[in-house]
């Protein structure tokens, strides 16, 4: 887990707090009211309509010393103080005020209390807001604002360096030459570490070049607090990445082949310094972003102070075949999943899955795990990984979804996309 630094709010969305908070102020941070109206004694509008002297106005911003007396009221904005004497406040809509404005008749009764906000009712002074461990999320930082706090305590997100290696990577917009690609594994997993809320610091490519592999590695090591590499890790490569590897991380890199499929090859060691761990992904496109989500996002994670390491699981139903042959390995096939009409989960095959076939994780929003054996029938269950949940989409336009419920002519959806039809507040 990284260290605790005192995080500026602006720089603390999605980072998890290393101790309590605990509010130094209450919220709010003295009574005022919840609408615009007029402060008075619940006692003198008992029986209505009653007629009050207008004694005075608080807008918000601005604060009333003098007390609110017997059969008297004061003119009060949302927000305003409550001024000393009143009780509750009365909304302007159950008010008229003489064409003079020195008096107001108030048609309904209201009791002690009402659209009154308490000092503290939100947060007390000296109350934990939120214990060690909590991600911090917009509202968090809405609240620590309130308390007048400026920065946290928290894990800051880790920076991890992005390289790609290999002979046969080309740089540039130009035609490749005979025999080369284009490096994709290194936009991709950039990508993948920023959405994971992490720093991304892109190293760049390196050939498969002792001198070059051992310099770009140990200079990442020095900025970063992880590194994710790309390609050479797997049985059969040209032994460059793995010598480097193996001598600056001082033998602690080990090489895995995991039973798993994509990604079964794969290594982990630190190195330099500051035993900077380094993740060895394999080079093939959807190998490289699997074993990214498999072995190194859920690492990441924990450095980061997060409690839950993996993504989201659930089980989904398939709505087609997701045949496989069995092989001793847990297959991850990927898949687009989507809320059926039964309120549950469903899915189809994204498309070719082949581990260099990048376009199908392309379409994904989530991996099938397949266990060991022949797959899972159209209709059968299947577990599945969400890789995007926002993605999750309803599989038929008939679905309801939250905006289609705040109803009104043409549901929600005028409201949302600006075209209200009515003024509101
Ligand atoms: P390797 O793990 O180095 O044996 O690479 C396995 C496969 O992935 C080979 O076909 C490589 O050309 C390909 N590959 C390796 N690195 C990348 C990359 N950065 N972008 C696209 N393909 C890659
Ligand atoms: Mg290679």
């Amino acid at each position: 887990m990284l260290a605790p630094r005192q995080l500026a709010l602006p720089d603390a969305l999605g980072c998890v707090t290393a101790a309590p908070v605990v509010a130094r102020d209450a919220v709010p941070p003295f009574a005022n009211t919840a609408v615009d109206g007029y402060a008075l004694r619940a006692c003198d509008v008992a029986s209505v309509p009653a007629t009050l002297a207008v004694v005075g106005t608080v807008p918000a911003g601005a604060s009333r010393d003098a007390p609110v007396g017997p059969g008297e009221a004061v003119r009060i904005m949302t927000g305003a103080p409550l001024p000393p004497g009143a009780d509750a406040v009365c909304m302007v809509e159950w008010t008229t005020t003489s064409a003079d404005g020195t008096r107001v008749t108030i048609s309904r009764s209201v009791a002690a209390g009402d659209a009154v906000r308490r000092a503290g009712e939100d947060v007390a002074a000296g109350q934990e807001v939120f214990p060690a461990g909590t991600i911090l999320t917009p509202g968090c930082l809405g609240v620590l604002a309130a308390l007048g706090e400026t920065s946290v305590l928290a894990h800051p997100r880790p920076r991890v360096g992005v390289l790609s290696t290999g002979d046969e990577l080309h740089e540039g917009p130009g035609p490749l030459p005979k025999g080369a690609i284009r490096d994709t594994n290194r936009a991709a997993l950039l990508a993948l570490v920023a959405q994971s809320g992490f720093t991304a610091v892109d190293l760049g490519v390196v050939r498969d070049d002792d001198e070059a592999l051992r310099g770009a590695l140990l200079d990442g090591a020095a900025r970063c607090d992880a590194l994710l590499s790309s390609g050479g890790v797997s049985v059969g490569d040209r032994d460059v990445v793995k010598a480097v590897l193996a001598e600056i991380s001082g033998d602690t890199m080990r090489w895995m082949q995991v039973a798993v499929r994509p990604a079964k090859p794969f290594a982990f060691g630190e190195i330099g310094p500051d035993a900077t761990p380094v993740f060895g992904l394999p080079g093939n496109p959807v190998s490289a972003m699997v074993a990214f989500e498999l072995y190194a996002r859920p690492a990441l994670r924990k450095m980061a102070g997060h409690a839950r390491l993996g993504r989201p699981q659930l089980l989904a139903v398939a709505d087609e075949e997701l045949a496989r042959r069995p092989d001793g390995k847990l297959h991850l096939q990927r898949v687009v999943a989507g809320h059926g009409p039964d309120g549950r989960v469903h899915v189809r095959s994204a498309g070719g899955q082949g581990s260099h076939q990048l376009h199908a994780m392309a379409l994904a929003n989530a991996l099938a795990l397949l266990p060991d054996g022949e797959g899972v029938t159209a209709g059968g269950p299947v577990q599945v990984m969400l890789l995007d949940a926002e993605q999750v989409a309803p599989l038929e336009a008939s679905t309801p979804d939250a905006l289609d419920l705040l109803g009104g002519p043409g549901g929600g959806r005028d409201l949302a996309a600006g075209r209200a039809t009515r003024s509101g507040r």
